[in-house]
């Protein structure tokens, strides 16, 4: 088995209690990599080094094209490294070894677009009414972040956090999700050879409890950086909030796909089944509530059984694979469990609906579907985070609306329609921060995401992105005499 060291002040160390877990391969059920058990002791020693890193201005303080520079240099190692650590990621978590290196080759371009940013984050000179008085802006950054990410895509999720972090000069501490941490580790190996000063990024792992709590609770850490579920997001934010420390959430969602009886349905379909099945729903955008037009439920419901029939379970580093394993057992008992509470709310199960089981032995669940499902039901509410898709039909414009903004989250929505001025409509009112016509799921380094309500506050991406990381300083120059009074 493969036993990792942890990442702190650009050295490989092992874990101050000298203790490690196991980090399961989810095709055989199996361990594969002993991953280092961190504990606040550790916490504390990756936080002082960034805090030093930080403090000593070798990164903040770097000319700002030279911190592009050795950015962009990361990203080129990454793009390099790309399908090594598509590898290890399939391995660790389970995902399609196609949709992993097609994720880790798609990295790259956002270390490039922040490498870019570096150094043109430009403050303003205000136009006060006062002669005797300058008056400038400058954005700065705030120190050490942290960033905690979760388990389903862990090199794109730090990524989003890495680069605009890094580019606004912070220096990071990183906690991956405990299932799913040798990508990130492997990462650092990249950190170390891209000229990045030591100190500058650092990673701790282990559990939300051991780590993850010291880690926001430190005082040097003046930013935090989160993506996972809702629950804990709420619990980091309330914790944050008591040094008044700002948080950046990506939290969970429950995100509908509307479909229009005038939409291409065959796009549609291919849209709505990638939308909840790809990566098998573990995905934050998953579409997992399709809210089709009567007219047209039963005929598009044959369609999208069909597209899910007979699909190839198996060993998600075979390319011919095209249903994997979900990442790891507790999200596989959560898929079940949540299965079984539609069927005993009354939702009729269509498609699937069951654990598979192969002779390797992974985590598997079949593709399911439940119509009849109404809106009240827990299926039509909450984050299932598996490949679980709840239909319900809808009449007109008007209670489609209603459906899809029934929800505490608001991570995306799709909208699959050929009606103009329907699209536009929907995209002003549906209360989501991506949304998505006649396509789903895209993303990219110049588009900003997060979400609405209960699925979080910040983005990541774009412009906006690098503004997570910095904070706003005006300056008062004083250019005439030293008033006499106290007025
Ligand atoms: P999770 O909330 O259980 O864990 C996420 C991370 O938080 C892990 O690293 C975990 O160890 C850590 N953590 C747990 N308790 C903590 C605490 N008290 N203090 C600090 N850290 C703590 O989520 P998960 O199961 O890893 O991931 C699935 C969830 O992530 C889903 O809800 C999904 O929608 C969400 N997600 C959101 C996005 C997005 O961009 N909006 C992207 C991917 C996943």
């Amino acid at each position: 088995m493969k036993q990792y060291r942890i990442f702190i002040d650009g050295q490989w160390c092992d874990p101050v209690g000298g203790r490690w877990f196991e980090s399961f391969d989810p095709y055989t059920a199996r361990p594969w990599a002993l991953i280092p058990e961190c504990g606040q002791a550790d916490v504390a020693l990756a936080v002082a080094a960034a805090r030093r890193a930080f403090d000593s201005g070798r990164w903040s303080r770097m000319r700002p094209t030279e911190r592009g520079a050795l950015l962009r240099n990361l990203g080129d190692l990454l793009g390099e490294s790309a399908d090594a650590l598509a590898a290890i990621e399939t391995r660790d978590n389970g995902k399609r070894l196609p949709d992993a290196q097609a994720q880790l080759r798609s990295l790259p371009a956002y270390l490039h677009y922040y490498a870019g940013l570096a150094d043109k984050i430009e403050g303003a000179v205000i136009p006060i009414d006062r002669a005797d008085t300058f008056n400038y802006t400058q954005w700065e950054p705030y120190g050490v972040v942290a960033a905690i990410t979760a388990w389903n895509s862990p090199l794109m999720l730090l990524v989003w956090k890495l680069a605009p972090a890094l580019a606004a000069g912070n220096a990071l501490v990183v906690k991956p999700s405990e299932h799913a941490s040798a990508s990130t580790l492997e990462l650092m190996h990249l950190v170390a050879r891209s000229g990045l000063p030591p100190g500058v990024v650092n990673v701790v792992t282990g559990s939300g409890e051991a780590v993850g709590r010291p880690l926001v609770d430190a005082p040097d850490v003046a930013r935090v950086s989160f993506t996972g579920s809702v629950e804990v997001g709420r619990a980091i934010a309330a914790q944050a909030a008591l040094q008044v420390k700002r948080v950046t959430l990506e939290l969970g969602g429950k995100s509908p796909q509307l479909v229009f009886a005038d939409a291409d349905l065959r796009q549609a379909v291919n849209g709505v089944a990638s939308g909840i099945f790809a990566s098998n729903g573990q995905s934050c955008v998953a579409g997992s509530r399709l809210l089709i037009e009567a007219s047209v439920h039963d005929a598009f419901l044959r369609l999208l059984c069909a597209a899910i029939r007979g699909l190839r379970f198996g060993d998600p580093a075979d390319p011919a694979t095209q249903v994997a394993p979900i990442a790891n057992e507790p999200q596989f008992r959560r898929i079940l469990r949540y299965i079984d509470i539609a069927k005993a709310e009354g939702a009729t199960c269509v498609a699937g609906g069951a654990a598979v089981e192969l002779p390797a032995g992974g985590w598997f669940v079949e593709p399911t579907i439940f119509t009849g499902v109404t809106p009240e039901m827990r299926i039509a509410r909450e984050e299932v985070f598996g490949p679980v898709l709840a239909v319900i039909p809808f009449a007109n414009d008007d209670g489609a609306l209603a459906l899809a903004n029934d929800s505490a989250l608001g991570l995306a929505a799709g909208v699959w329609t050929t009606d103009l001025r329907r699209a536009f409509r929907f995209a002003g009112a549906l209360r989501a921060g991506t949304v998505y016509v006649n396509n789903y799921r895209g993303v990219a380094p110049q588009s900003p995401a997060g979400g609405y309500k209960q699925s979080g506050y910040g983005r990541e991406n774009g412009l906006e992105g690098i503004r997570e990381y910095l904070q706003l300083k005006s300056v008062w120059m004083g250019l005439g005499d030293v008033p006499a009074s106290f007025e």
